[in-house]
């Protein structure tokens, strides 16, 4: 997609730091980092996020490929990461705007985290506790018939 901005870097129209390529993925540096060595893994198919990958009978082999070469890469980034960096990494990925997203064609954050870094951003563990066992119930209840339709959808 000419608009998209991961598109035109993964096409060399805009300049990158890459990391790492391969014949489905690509891996740069983001011009923002949370972090040193803060990296973005990136499929060369145009996805909008996670949500829109194609699954089951919708999948063609190319996708089961990419998807495959999508963790492979992101595992490897992160053990990279860890390497260089003598410390952690954090994974992000953020679907859709209310999840954070800013670029919309699919990609993982690898952070790395050194030691003595900075520490890593809170995301507000118990923030939203459940204000009982039926709500905490009803929001599990509604999570799986989701996944149920899913599954049943062939996705
Ligand atoms: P999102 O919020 O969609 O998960 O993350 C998008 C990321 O892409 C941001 O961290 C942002 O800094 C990064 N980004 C946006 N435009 C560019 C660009 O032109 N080059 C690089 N290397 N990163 C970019
Ligand atoms: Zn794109």
């Amino acid at each position: 997609m000419s608009d998209c901005i991961f598109c035109r870097i993964l096409a060399g129209e805009i300049p990158s730091t890459r990391l790492y390529e391969d014949d489905r993925v690509v891996a740069f540096l983001d011009v923002n980092p949370m972090a040193p060595g803060h990296a973005l893994v990136v499929p060369r198919r145009h996805w909008t996020d996670l949500a829109s990958v194609p699954a089951g009978a919708a999948a063609s082999a190319e996708d089961l490929e990419t998807r495959a070469a999508l963790f492979e890469a992101v595992r490897l980034l992160s053990a990279a990461a860890v390497r260089a960096f003598g410390g952690g990494a954090n994974l992000l990925q953020c679907t859709g705007v209310e999840g954070g997203q800013t670029v919309p064609h699919l990609h993982f954050h690898v952070i790395p985290r050194a030691p003595g870094g900075p520490v890593p951003p809170a995301f507000e563990s118990g923030a939203a506790r459940y204000a009982s066992d039926a709500e905490r119930d009803a929001v599990a209840a509604r999570f799986r018939a989701a996944i149920e339709a899913l599954r049943a959808e062939g996705r």
